[in-house]
């Protein structure tokens, strides 16, 4: 049978195929729906983790259980995970263990681009990278034979363009393994009590001999011979690209692409006039392929950020398409492009009415200075114009102990108020751990905890604190103020967003406070788990002043109106199809020109 899928789906069906007992994850983009459908699967135990290293723990016990485990994670997530990865990279598995772990190219929702791959040296083990939705499939499968047959975990590497593409792909069955059972005291899995590190070392550098040859033999590096003049080496969703615009050229198609294929990489650069190198990110292929003595070309033809579109590659093969007699097409001048325009929050979002309430906070503090850590969700949104809210934005977890290290850098100087703002799901991955060092450390910082109830950055995915696991099960939900309690803070307010006057008075409180507070805002996304829509707002137009006030909330769905007041300045309106209700306009107009009735 054949279906269209998603790269997503296709892996996670890959795995269901390959007979995986034991799924984990955590959300981030472009990794997230593979856990969702892998979550579907009755066969297989399925959870979104606590963060990625946990994650990881889970799969690696599932594996020495004796279990096929996958784990799942975008490529920021690698870094979380890769504590507890490196050292079982040296181990070895009992289960077959692959980990996916997805490059958001072109940074369309992280902070940071990364390549993976490079990983894999570090970590000393191989790499298989699909191309499209059948070998997303297929190469998942392919993966776990490879794992328990070299006894290492194995990498299965995906980006934006094969995770969230679609294709045709044949199903299989679902085929049950039998894998060695537990055995206590395995002396691989004890180092210094069992096989002592430095002889691990020296093992996962013979694996890595035994992985070249297998990737020299391997179908899923082939060569496809074309036009001799022009030899091209790429790998994943580059590979399609670039054959689409240079069809008639030769290629080595490499699947696995870590250890590389050095015996058929030299036999193709034998048979080719000039070999060039197309991939994304780092020259990850290109500088080994020159460390074998080779002459090649690649990172001089492009940049190293951003995906690969074909445009680009056009203009970095320009020199290629005219030894092969092709000429360089231009698009039509007359090709609409997409309008610049700020990054925005929805309408309703709890974090307007927090980031509102801090500016008037601010405002109103002539003398003190407040400066936001932010973290990684959301509300990252907020450091780019209008909100300009935000001083840094790095990694998940890292606004409070950035917050805190900034109030020991000032060293108590009280015209600074130091504020870390992070979200629900985000607090419980990695924001715990800061929260309880603050306050050990006796810093005197606010932290506020906007809980939207959701992972909402991702999707919507559950978390421990809405109390519904991957699986649809409901379970008691973790309080995120009884742990700030058990944590140490003694200041902790819990408010309604919408509630302006409230929240303007516990974030002052908080600041006010000398030690570490938090303020948590909840309010559930309007987009997640359901569309949350109430009675839309209205501007009364004859009371409008054109004062402003509500334009500075920059919910999307208040919008200039044409009218003008007898002095001149533009009236607000109120765009019915985007207003979702939440009545926090209403309360902020001075002359109560904002109304639902
Ligand atoms: S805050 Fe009120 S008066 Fe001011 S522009 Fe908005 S609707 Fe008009
Ligand atoms: S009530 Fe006001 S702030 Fe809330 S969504 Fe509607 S327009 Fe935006």
């Amino acid at each position: 049978m054949r279906r269209i899928m998603l790269g997503n789906e296709a892996i996670a069906r890959g795995a269901y195929e390959a007979g995986v007992r034991v799924a984990v994850g955590y959300p981030g983009t472009p990794s997230s729906e593979i856990m969702e459908f892998l979550g579907r699967f009755d066969e297989i135990y399925s959870e979104w983790s606590v963060n990625e290293k946990v994650a990881m723990d889970v799969a690696i016990g599932a594996s020495l259980g004796g279990v096929r485990a996958i784990v799942v994670m975008k490529h920021a997530g690698l870094n979380v995970a890769s504590d507890p990865f490196y050292p079982i990279c040296f181990m070895g598995v009992n289960g077959g263990l692959v980990l996916v772990s997805s490059d958001d190219v072109g940074a369309v929702s992280s902070p940071t681009e990364q390549d993976t791959r490079i990983y894999a040296r570090l970590f000393h083990i191989p790499m298989l990278e699909p191309s499209d939705s059948q070998e997303a499939k297929d190469f998942t499968a392919l993966a776990y034979r490879v794992s328990e047959r070299f006894d290492t975990p194995v990498f299965l590497r995906t980006t934006n363009g094969v995770s969230h593409s679609m294709g045709v792909v044949r199903l299989g069955k679902r085929r049950e393994t039998r894998l060695p059972a537990f055995e206590k005291t395995s002396p691989k899995f004890r180092p210094q009590g069992g096989v002592h590190p430095t002889v691990m070392h020296e093992n996962a550098h013979r694996r890595l001999k035994r992985l070249e040859a297998f990737a020299n033999r391997t179908r899923i590096n082939r060569i496809e011979w074309g036009d001799r003049r022009v030899g091209i080496v790429s790998s994943a969703s580059p590979y399609q690209s670039v054959k689409e615009i240079l069809p008639e050229a030769s290629f080595l198609k490499l699947g696995f692409t870590y250890p590389l294929p050095e015996a058929l990489i030299r036999e193709f650069a034998a048979q080719v006039k000039e070999l060039y190198v197309v991939e994304e990110l780092e020259p990850f292929i290109e500088d080994q392929i020159k460390a074998m003595g080779l002459q090649v070309r690649g990172q001089d033809l492009r940049s190293h950020g951003g995906p690969l579109s074909k445009e680009a590659l056009r203009d970095g093969l320009a020199e290629v398409l005219r030894k092969l007699g092709k000429k360089r097409v231009r698009p039509r001048a007359s090709q609409p492009g997409a309008i610049a325009r700020f990054p925005t929050l929805c309408a309703g979002c709890l974090h307007l009415a927090v980031y509102y309430a801090i500016r008037r906070l601010q405002r109103g503090m002539k003398d003190r200075e407040i400066v936001i850590m932010g973290d990684i969700g959301c509300y990252s949104l907020g450091i780019a114009a209008p909100h300009n809210m935000l001083s840094c934005a790095f990694a998940m977890g890292s606004g409070i102990g950035a917050a805190h290290g900034f109030s020991r850098a000032i060293n108590g100087d009280r015209n600074k108020a130091i504020l870390a703002y992070i979200g629900d799901s985000t607090f419980l991955h990695a924001g715990m751990p800061a929260l309880l060092d603050a306050v050990y450390n006796q810093s005197s910082i606010t932290v506020v905890i906007a809980d939207n109830r959701t992972t909402a950055m991702t999707g919507g995915q559950e978390h421990a604190g809405t109390g519904v696991t991957l699986k649809g099960e409901r379970h008691p939900p973790v309080h995120i103020v009884e742990i700030c309690k058990a944590l140490g803070v003694e200041d902790v307010h819990e408010v309604d967003p919408y509630d302006f006057e409230r929240t303007l008075e516990a974030l002052r409180q908080a600041i006010e406070f000398d030690g570490v507070s938090v303020v948590i805002p909840i309010q559930a996304c309007r987009m997640f788990p359901k569309k949350l829509k109430e009675k839309p707002y209205r501007v009364l137009s004859d009371l409008c002043t054109g004062c402003g006030q509500c334009l500075n909330l920059y919910c999307p769905a208040i919008i200039v109106s044409d009218e003008k007041t007898a002095k001149g300045r533009q009236k607000a309106a109120i765009d019915p199809f985007l207003c979702v209700g939440c009545s926090f306009c209403a309360q902020i107009c001075p002359v109560d020109a904002i109304t639902c009735e």
